[in-house]
């Protein structure tokens, strides 16, 4: 439980203050840790944020299609009874703009707004030894002081344009989705090219298709996807909801991804292939990430992952019409689910439109951007537009994109350059007081993520409130401690087979010069959770914290 009692320090009106903490980020994470810091224990805290309003990811991603994969009842705080039982979504899967709703709802309701800066990027932050104290640069040239900075960041906030050659010359327009412009973009008469075909990409292609004049979706790496099935919700859902919000919110908080469903513990070899091919098409019909939860083995073991597989890429050839088509589009070449698995709305019938046609990159790559649009090494595609569905730097690049330096001047970026080493994913060795939600090495994307985010939140806090209850100022992991952190991520992940993706963000290897190093950590959740317990009450063990 956190600490109650008020420790807030100075006086707010003096023009030189030291704040009790700096957030950087005002998305899910960066809300709830304002909230934590300021109504459980007092402290002066300002959040420090990009954009112009709150809601981080649903603030920029607002691409056609885009939506939630997490199911709407579950992507979404627990923390307070209030807030979830006067909350109605409206669909299984929500966009943007009602994410953005709900994330502004719960800003206003708990006066969140007044400590925010917006339209203020974080620049640098740089750690003074002797006084004990963050001091932080912004954009704008504001500098700002804090006894503790927490980066709310986002591990995917820092949108990967591929670096091709040509871009500056296209004469048409060319927008990334995670910057999409909010005016949103018309593409009626357009001749569209999307580049990229991950989550995004799946979710955007069938939207786009039905606006714009023609679209060309270039892949290079085929997908699995199933289908969302989204839908409004009954009114006996939402009822249900509101009944059985406590036993949703335990469900979410004690298994291993944090979403509201049960991963059977049936194994595949538990089954003969009649059951298992009727159990996948009842997991495809009911749809969403449930799909991964048939059975336990899916993502340990390739035999069992590759009856999952096979199901899948039977679905894409009955699907597509064209079976030149529906091969490039079946021809994938990694374990279901060991990228992050994608779920859509009419993604593969999109194929079967006369407006739409798929280009193998794998074949035929991209050479070029050239004034009239995309290049491969076969022909050139005449575009209007080009759409970016090639994801972010993610986990490490929000992080790497601010000059952050420790003690003695120690950069992040030279810390982390062979990957991103730190203690239980929070804290890095050499970098005091600076705490990191949902950093790499922690469950974060591989979780869903509001639940990873309340405990990360949740933990800091409780972390702050000791050190002020014994009179600590300083914290930082040991050395050791990190290391064999480092291990225990790279051992979980080993026993998974989500090493074994190509071209994976978890992975960073579609940003190139970015270390081969599996981020997040994949030992589960709950795992996790009891970790983090536990180096608590062991007096944060592998941490060291002094006066
Ligand atoms: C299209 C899409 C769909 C997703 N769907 C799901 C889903 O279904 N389920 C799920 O669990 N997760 C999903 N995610 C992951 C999603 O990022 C998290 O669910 C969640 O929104 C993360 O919240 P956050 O506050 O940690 O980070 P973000 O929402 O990314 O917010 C970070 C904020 O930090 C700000 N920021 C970054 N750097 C700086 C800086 N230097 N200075 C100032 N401000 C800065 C950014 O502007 C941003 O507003 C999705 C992500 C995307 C892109």
């Amino acid at each position: 439980m956190t600490n109650a009692t008020s420790i807030a320090s100075g006086n707010p009106s003096e023009e030189d203050r030291i704040l009790d903490a700096l957030v950087i980020g005002a998305g899910f994470a960066g809300l709830y840790q304002l909230y934590c810091l300021r109504e459980r224990l007092g402290l002066s805290v300002q959040v420090l944020e990009a954009g112009a309003g709150v809601g981080g990811t649903w603030y920029w991603n607002r691409y056609p299609g885009a939506r939630c994969d997490s199911e709407s009842h579950s992507y979404c705080y627990s923390f307070s009874e209030e807030l979830t039982r006067e909350w109605q979504w409206s669909e299984r899967y929500p966009g943007p703009a009602e994410i953005l709703r709900y994330l502004n709802h719960v800003a206003d309701r708990f006066d969140l707004k007044r400590d925010i800066r917006f339209n203020t990027r974080v620049t640098a932050a740089h750690y003074d030894q002797e006084r004990n104290i963050w001091h932080v640069s912004t954009g704008s040239g504001d500098q700002l002081k804090a006894r503790f900075l927490i980066t709310a960041v986002g591990c995917l906030s820092s949108a990967n344009v591929p670096k091709l050659p040509g871009l500056a010359s296209f004469e048409g327009d060319w927008y990334h989705t995670g910057q999409w412009p909010h005016a949103g973009v018309d593409f009626s008469g357009k001749r569209v090219g999307q580049v990229g075909t991950g989550s995004t990409g799946i979710q955007a292609a069938p939207v786009i298709a039905e606006t714009a004049d023609h679209l060309t979706v270039f892949q290079r790496t085929a997908n699995y996807s199933v289908p969302a099935r989204n839908a409004p919700l009954t009114a006996e859902f939402q009822q249900y909801v509101k009944d059985n919000a406590a036993q949703i919110r335990e469900l979410t908080r004690t298994n291993t991804n944090g979403h509201p469903f049960h991963i059977s513990e049936r194994l595949v070899s538990d089954t003969t292939p009649q059951e298992r091919l009727a159990l996948y098409e009842a997991a495809w019909e009911r749809g969403g990430l449930q799909f991964r939860a048939t059975f336990q083995d899916l993502l340990i073991d390739k035999t069992a992952n590759d009856t999952a597989a096979q199901f899948i890429k039977n679905k894409i050839r009955s699907i597509v019409k064209d079976s030149a088509t529906a091969a490039i589009l079946a021809d994938i070449d990694h374990p279901y689910a060991a990228k992050r698995p994608p779920i859509d709305t009419d993604y593969f019938e999109t194929f079967n439109r006369d407006n739409v046609a798929l280009v193998d990159l794998r074949a035929t790559p991209i050479e070029e951007i050239t004034p009239r649009g995309v290049r491969t090494s076969d022909k050139e595609y005449p575009l209007d537009i080009i759409v970016f569905a090639t994801g972010f730097d993610a986990m490490t690049g929000p992080l790497l994109g601010i000059d952050i330096r420790g003690r003695n001047g120690l950069r992040l970026a030279d810390a982390w350059q062979a990957g991103p080493r730190n203690y239980l994913g929070l804290q890095v060795a050499g970098f005091p007081n600076l705490f990191t939600i949902t950093g790499p090495g922690s469950p974060s994307v591989l979780c869903n993520m509001p639940v990873a985010i309340e405990q990360h939140a949740e933990w800091i806090t409780d972390c702050i409130a000791h050190m002020h209850n014994h009179d600590l100022q300083r914290i930082e992991p040991n050395p050791e401690a990190m290391d064999a952190w480092v291990e225990q991520v790279n051992a979980a992940a080993d026993a998974t087979l989500l090493p074994q993706a190509t071209h994976s963000w978890y992975l960073g290897e579609h940003v190139p010069g970015k270390p081969r190093v599996f981020m997040p950590y994949a030992g589960g959740m709950l795992h996790y959770r009891r970790i983090c317990d536990k180096v608590a009450a062991n007096n944060y063990e592998g941490f060291e914290l002094s006066k």
